[in-house]
């Protein structure tokens, strides 16, 4: 899957058709089930299977990625690319790095267009719990290319953090536009509005860390839905795979 692809490259790479399964878990957490004794019930149960049935069905994976060296960083700071990104205590979660991978990933239209005509015919619970499903289907998707990216690095003797967003973690939301900046959601047909919204909606924008001293040991999530076997850096044993 990785190929001759580089997580170097400065060309934006657009990954499509790509083999992904959406967590179940994850669609879950979107109705609400946090914890493991929150179980649903038969009749949640069926219209959980129907809506993800259908998800598959309609989602389009896919992804754009593009790599850009860094110039400069600070504790809360990263410069690359001519943009200056201001992520609380970057230095400390990532290390010192080379390079930073920006990338988008969505799952395209159709989904968000079945989920309003639901809504339209008022069939609500089933709206809803579609809507669930695209959510769970862009986490699982960003999760499976930071995946991928790190498979990718780890075969140039390259590290990949964990993936970071605008409007997560105190990173003002406000720089999703030097995020696209670095990375044009065109190629997949995402757009960015005035007010940083991305459109399809289902859509995720992500920052990665590259580099040879990369500190990649501090996500709780890292390696546990990635599907490479026997890989020698592994920090956690799979849980479940996004890939099929
Ligand atoms: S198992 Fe972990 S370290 Fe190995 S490629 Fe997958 S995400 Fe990277």
């Amino acid at each position: 899957m990785t190929g001759r692809f580089s997580v170097l490259s400065s060309e934006p790479v657009v990954l499509d058709r790509l083999p992904l399964r959406v967590d179940p878990a994850e669609v879950l957490r979107f109705q609400g089930y946090k914890k493991p004794t929150d179980l649903p019930s038969p009749e949640v149960l069926a219209l959980f299977d129907e809506a993800l049935a259908e998800g598959e069905r309609l989602m389009e994976p896919r992804a754009v990625y593009r790599a850009v060296g860094v110039r400069g960083q600070g504790p809360d700071r990263l410069e690359a690319g001519g943009e200056t990104l201001h992520v609380p205590q970057i230095a400390g979660l990532w290390g010192t790095l080379e390079h930073v991978g920006a990338g988008i990933c969505t799952v395209g239209q159709p989904l968000e267009a079945r989920v309003a005509e639901l809504f339209e015919a008022r069939e609500f619970p089933l709206a809803v719990m579609l809507d669930s499903v695209g959510s769970a289907a862009a986490e699982s998707l960003a999760e499976y290319v930071n995946d991928w990216l790190c498979q990718a690095g780890l075969a140039e003797g390259l590290k990949v953090t964990n993936r970071i967003s605008p409007g997560y973690a105190g990173w003002d939301t406000a720089e999703q536009t030097a995020l696209f900046r670095l990375c044009s959601g065109a190629p997949i047909g995402v757009s960015l509005n005035e007010a940083c919204f991305m459109t399809p909606v289902k859509t995720i924008s992500f920052l990665v860390g590259v580099g040879r001293q990369a500190r990649v040991d501090h996500y709780f999530t890292q390696c546990r839905r990635c599907w490479m076997r026997d890989c020698a850096y592994r920090r956690a044993p799979a849980a479940v795979t996004v890939h099929r």
